[in-house]
C-alpha cells in the first residue's frame, strides 16, 4: 500500500551515471550527502561543482510528507494550483492535533470530535489529489515515514522540522515550509543552498546503559543549538554500523536541535534488516545492488578532514548516558553526579514527577522494549514507581506489536497511561494542568527532542530533561533526576537495597511486526468526482481565493507599520493559540504583525491609522486601509522574517492588502515567500533611507511598469508636511519571479500554465 518500488528503482537506476558525472565535475571522492544531492538535481547530470554554503541549487525530491497542523494551508494552496494530482508521492499524517489526557481510547475519540472538520478536510483533499492519508491514531509522521516510505539514497521534504528523522534509513530528508512543499507537489523544483558538510566519525560500540540517544545528546552539547546551521551532518565509521536503523533515526531526528539542514548515515546491514522487517525486502534488494553508491567513498571516510567542513569523533565505548536540559536540548550533562552538581547549583527540582516515553525521536519497538526491560525489573524486584508514566507509541504498527509482545502491559502494570500514537505531550498537547501558567515548579524527564519552556505542558516552571527511553524509565521509577542506574540502589518492598541490571531489548520484534489496521487511507485512482467541502461558517478552515495582481501602479499607499529591530516570523504570525487557525487565512490574519515593535512608539500592535488619526492594532488598521481600497506598506529592519519558513507570515499581510515589504535586509526564505504570494519584497539601496520613513507617509512607486531583473525600483515618499523623498529600492526578483508578481502569485501562474 505504501511505498513506490518503481520510483525507488528509478532513483537507483540513474544513480550510477549521475554520481559518476558529479565525481568528474567535483574532481574528488564524494560523501554520501553529495551523492544524494547530485543524484537529485532538477537539471539532471551535474555540469558544475556547487560551492557549499554559497550556491542555490534546484532539486527534485522523491517524496513529501505533511503533518496535520501544517498540511492545512499547504493543501489549501495546492488546491489553487489547478492540478488534478500531486506530481510527487505525498502523504498527510494526523498526529499534532490529538491531546494526551486520559489515555488513547478517550483522547482519540475527543480529538476526532473536536478536530473532525480538519481531519475530514485533510482526508478528502488527500483522496482527491492522490495523497496517502494517515488517520488520527495511525502514528507520528516521522515514525510512519521510517516504517513505510524512507529509503536509502532518497531525498524527501516534509512540512515539519523533524522530517530529518528519515536520515536513519540513509535519506537526505529536510523540513520545509508549506509553500515549498506546494511547489514540489505542483511539479516545480525545490531550491536549497548547497549545504556544508559536518562529518561525525563513530568508533566503538554502545553497551550497558548507553543508547543512540546519547550520541546526539553528546553532539548537541558539542555543536550547540546553532552549530549545524546550513550543514548536513553525516555519520560514519564502525560505530555507525553498530547502531540499529531506528537508533540512527533518533540521532538524525535531533539533528534539528542543532540547526542542521539534515543528518544521514550510509547504507548498511541494519538498514537492510529494518527494510525487511517492515515488509520492504524489494527495497533492500534494490539497495544492495547499488550499495557502494549509498554510502560515502572509502577515501572520504579514511581522511574525513579533507572532505568535510568540520569533523567530530565520538568513541561509543567511552560514551556515557546523557541527560540534556532543562529548557534547551544542548545543555548536556552526564547522568548522575554531573547532573546533580548542576541541578543543585541552579536550583532545578531533583524530584521527578513524570517520565514520558515516545515522540518521533524515541518511539520505536527497540526503544519500547529496552525501556520495558527496566519497567519489568521494577515489577520483578518489587521497586515502587515514584513518578507517573506516560507512553506514546510511534505508530499503530509499533503499538500493536508492543502490545502483542507484552511490552505495553508491563508499563501498565506500573500504572503507566498509554496515550494515543501521536505527538501529544511533545507538542504541548498534554492536558496536565487546568491552569498551566500558574502551575508549580517541577521536573519531568522525557525521551523527546525539544524541551523549551512550556513545550510539554504549558507550564513555564516545568523543567524538562531529555534522555534515552531506558533512562527515562529508570529515573521515573527512582523519582530522582540525579539517579545513576550504574551506581545507585533503590529500596524494594522488602526494604532491601537493589540495583537495576543493564537494559536489554530487541532491535526488531522477534515474532515480526504485526498490525490489524495501520490507519492508512489510500487515495482513489480518479479523484475528480470528490468534493472537498469546507463550511463557509467554519472558523478553522477557509478556502483560499486567488490573490489579485497588484499591477504596475502602486500609488498613495499608506504606511502600516515601520517595524523596529528584530522582526521574526513569530512577530509577524505568532504560534501558540493561533495554531488553531492555521487553515483559516482570514482568522489567522488577526495575528498579523501583532508582535512587531512600532518604531514610532516602541509599542507592539499599536499603529497609527492615517485615515482616522487614531492608534490601534495592526490587523485592524490594515483592514481599514483595505476596506478603503488603499494599499499599505510595511517597513522593517535587518534580517526581517527570520525564524521559521511558515508561509502565513507572507500570506497574512498579502491578504490584508499590504503591497510591499521594504526592509534593510531579509531572511531569505521569507523573502521568497513574499515573492511567491505576488508581493513586493524590497530592500533599501541605502540603508539609511529607513530613517526617512515617517508615520504619516504615503508612497508611490514611479517605475513599477518597468519592473525587471537587476533593475532597482524608485519609490516616492510623500511626507505629511508636503516634502518628498525619492529613494532607490533593490530587489532580487528574477524573470520568473517577476512573472509571479504580475500574475498575483506563483500559484496563479502555475494554474494559468496548467490551463494553457
Ligand atoms: Fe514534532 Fe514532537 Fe510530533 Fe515529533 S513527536 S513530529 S517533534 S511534535
Amino acid at each position: 500500500m505504501a511505498f513506490d518500488i518503481e520510483m525507488i528503482k528509478e532513483v537507483y537506476a540513474r544513480m550510477t551515471e549521475r554520481v559518476d558525472a558529479a565525481k568528474k565535475v567535483v574532481g574528488k571522492p564524494l560523501t554520501l550527502s553529495e551523492k544524494i544531492l547530485y543524484n537529485h538535481l532538477w537539471d539532471g547530470n551535474a555540469t558544475t561543482a556547487f560551492k557549499r554554503g554559497v550556491d542555490y541549487v534546484n532539486f527534485a525530491p522523491d517524496r513529501i510528507a505533511c503533518q496535520d497542523a501544517t498540511a492545512q494551508m499547504a493543501l489549501l494552496q495546492f488546491m489553487q494550483a489547478g492540478k488534478n494530482k500531486v506530481a510527487v508521492p505525498t502523504t498527510v499524517h494526523c498526529d499534532h492535533l490529538i491531546q494526551a489526557k486520559e489515555g488513547a481510547a478517550k483522547d482519540l475519540q475527543f480529538a476526532n470530535k473536536t478536530s473532525a472538520e480538519v481531519f475530514d478536510f485533510l482526508s478528502s483533499v488527500s483522496n482527491k489529489y492522490g495523497i496517502g492519508f494517515w488517520k488520527p491514531g495511525a502514528g507520528i509522521i516521522h515514525q510512519v515515514v521510517l516504517e513505510n516510505y524512507a529509503f536509502p539514497g532518497g531525498m524527501m521534504i516534509g512540512t515539519d522540522s523533524h522530517t530529518v528523522n528519515a536520515g536513519g534509513l540513509g535519506m537526505v530528508a529536510i523540513g520545509v515550509g508549506g509553500a515549498d512543499a506546494v511547489d514540489v507537489m505542483a511539479g516545480m523544483p525545490w531550491e536549497l543552498k548547497f549545504p556544508k558538510l559536518i562529518g561525525v566519525k563513530l568508533t566503538g560500540k554502545l553497551s550497558g546503559w548507553t543508547a543512540s540517544k546519547d550520541v546526539i545528546l553528546k553532539v548537541a552539547g558539542i555543536l550547540t543549538v546553532k552549530g549545524g546551521t546550513g550543514a548536513i551532518v553525516e555519520y560514519f565509521g564502525e560505530g555507525a554500523k553498530n547502531l540499529s536503523a531506528t537508533g540512527k533515526g533518533t540521532i538524525c531526528n535531533m539533528g534539528a536541535e542543532i540547526g542542521a539542514t539534515t543528518s544521514t548515515f550510509g547504507y548498511d546491514e541494519s538498514m537492510d534488516r529494518y527494510l525487511r522487517a517492515t515488509d520492504r525486502a524489494d527495497v533492500a534488494d534494490a539497495a544492495n545492488k547499488v550499495a557502494s553508491y549509498l554510502t560515502g567513498d572509502d577515501e572520504v571516510y579514511a581522511n574525513p578532514e579533507k572532505y568535510f567542513d568540520q569533523v567530530i569523533e565520538i568513541n561509543l565505548d567511552e560514551l556515557k548516558p546523557h541527560i540534556n536540559g532543562p529548557f534547551s536540548p544542548d545543555l548536556a550533562s552526564e547522568a548522575g553526579a554531573d547532573l546533580r552538581a548542576k541541578a543543585e547549583a541552579e536550583g532545578w527540582p531533583l524530584d521527578i514527577e513524570w517520565g514520558l516515553i515516545g515522540s518521533c525521536t524515541n518511539s520505536s519497538y527497540e526503544d519500547l522494549s529496552r525501556a520495558a526491560s527496566i519497567a519489568q525489573q521494577a515489577l520483578d524486584k518489587g521497586i515502587k514507581v515514584k513518578a507517573e508514566f506516560g507512553i506514546n507509541p510511534g505508530s499503530e504498527q509499533v503499538r500493536y506489536t508492543a502490545d502483542r509482545d507484552g511490552l505495553l502491559g508491563t508499563f501498565e502494570k506500573l500504572g503507566a497511561t498509554i496515550f494515543t500514537n501521536a505527538c501529544g505531550p511533545c507538542i504541548g498537547q498534554w492536558a496536565r494542568y487546568s491552569d498551566p501558567k500558574n502551575a508549580p515548579k517541577n521536573s519531568i524527564v522525557h525521551s523527546f527532542n525539544r524541551n523549551f519552556a512550556k513545550r510539554a505542558d504549558g507550564n513555564p516552571n516545568t523543567h524538562a530533561f531529555v534522555t534515552s527511553p531506558e533512562l527515562v524509565a529508570a529515573i521515573a521509577i527512582s523519582g530522582r533526576l540525579d539517579f545513576d542506574p550504574t551506581k545507585d540502589t533503590l529500596l524494594n518492598d522488602k526494604g532491601e537495597e537493589v540495583m537495576f541490571d543493564e537494559p536489554t531489548g530487541d532491535e526488531l520484534p522477534t515474532k515480526g511486526f504485526a498490525v490489524e489496521d495501520a490507519g492508512f487511507q489510500a487515495p482513489v485512482e480518479d479523484g475528480s468526482g470528490i468534493d472537498v467541502v469546507v463550511s463557509p461558517d467554519s472558523d478553522r478552515l477557509q478556502l483560499l481565493e486567488p490573490f489579485q495582481p497588484l499591477g504596475s501602479e502602486i500609488k498613495d499607499a499608506k504606511l502600516l507599520i515601520k517595524a523596529y529591530g528584530k522582526c521574526t516570523t513569530d512577530h509577524i504570525s505568532m504560534a501558540g493559540p493561533w495554531l488553531r487557525f492555521r487553515g483559516h487565512l482570514d482568522n489567522i490574519s488577526n495575528n498579523c504583525l501583532i508582535g512587531a515593535v512600532n518604531a514610532f512608539n516602541q509599542k507592539t500592535d499599536m499603529v497609527k491609522n492615517q485615515l482616522t488619526g487614531e492608534y490601534g492594532p495592526v490587523p485592524g488598521t490594515a483592514r481599514a486601509y483595505k476596506a478603503a481600497g488603499i494599499p499599505s506598506i510595511v517597513v522593517g529592519d535587518h534580517n526581517y522574517g527570520e525564524g521559521s519558513s511558515r508561509e502565513h507570515a507572507a500570506m497574512e499581510p498579502r491578504h490584508l492588502g499590504v503591497a510591499a515589504v521594504i526592509v534593510k535586509s531579509f531572511a531569505r526564505i521569507h523573502e521568497t515567500n513574499l515573492k511567491k504570494q505576488g508581493m513586493l519584497g524590497l530592500t533599501f539601496a541605502n540603508e539609511d533611507d529607513y530613517e526617512l520613513i515617517q508615520e504619516d507617509d504615503t508612497f508611490t512607486f514611479t517605475d513599477l511598469a518597468d519592473f525587471a531583473p537587476d533593475k532597482p525600483l524608485t519609490l516616492e515618499i510623500n511626507h505629511a508636511d508636503g516634502s518628498k523623498d525619492l529613494i532607490k529600492l533593490n530587489h532580487t526578483y528574477n524573470a520568473s519571479q517577476i512573472a509571479w508578481y504580475k500574475e498575483g502569485s506563483a500559484l496563479n501562474l502555475i494554474k494559468k500554465e496548467n490551463a494553457a
